[in-house]
């Protein structure tokens, strides 16, 4: 069942979402979430999706990168942001390790903040350990635009959006971004930030 993405300005965006016990896991209820999580992300479409975005404050979330929707960018643009495709896995309670204090700045956006995109500083290389939809440990070691997607996710979880860490003058619509700036990223970079 498709759900509805909740927008900025909800306060479950906002709040600290609470850990799933073992048994709440492995339930019919939280199960069924996650199905429905991952069709609402595919009909969004986009690469991932935090309960709270669906109205739920717990700390769960899914992500998914599919080669199709790497169509609008080029090869140079994939590389740069060292973005390849991910598998759909499910992150419940995730803890975030900064692996490499370096940033890196590219446009990014949301779903719960529809429409507007802007750049954002990410760490390259972040380690994550999390409880998989079945319970078990797990852990990843991430670069690149997977980096950058779990630590959006994350802050979701601590009820934070990206417009708390972006660069407030490249702020702008993603049509705007789509039509003015894609092709012309580094002159998007040094107009709207300096
Ligand atoms: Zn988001």
């Amino acid at each position: 069942m498709k759900l509805e993405i909740v927008q900025a300005g909800d306060p479950v965006l906002r709040q600290m979402s609470r850990p799933l016990s073992a048994d709440e896991i492995t339930s019919t209820e939280i199960q069924q979430t996650i199905a429905d999580m991952l069709e609402t992300l595919r009909l969004a479409p986009g690469v991932g999706l935090a309960a709270p975005q669906i109205g739920l404050g717990v700390r769960m979330a899914i992500i998914e990168d599919r080669e199709q929707y790497h169509s609008a960018w080029s090869a140079e643009q994939l590389r740069a942001r060292g973005r390849v495709p991910v598998a759909f896995h499910v992150l419940i309670n995730p803890e975030l390790e900064i692996a490499e204090n370096s940033e890196v700045e590219f446009f990014e956006g949301c779903l719960s903040v529809g429409g507007y995109t802007a750049e954002v500083p990410r760490h390259r290389h972040v380690r994550v350990c999390y409880l998989d939809e079945h319970g078990e440990p797990k852990s990843i070691e991430a670069e690149g635009w997977y980096a950058r997607i779990l630590q959006h996710e994350i802050d979701h979880l601590n009820g934070m959006l990206y417009i708390d860490r972006m660069n407030p003058r490249t702020f702008m619509t993603v049509k705007n971004y789509v039509d003015r700036w894609r092709s012309a990223e580094d002159e998007a970079h040094r107009i709207f930030r300096s």
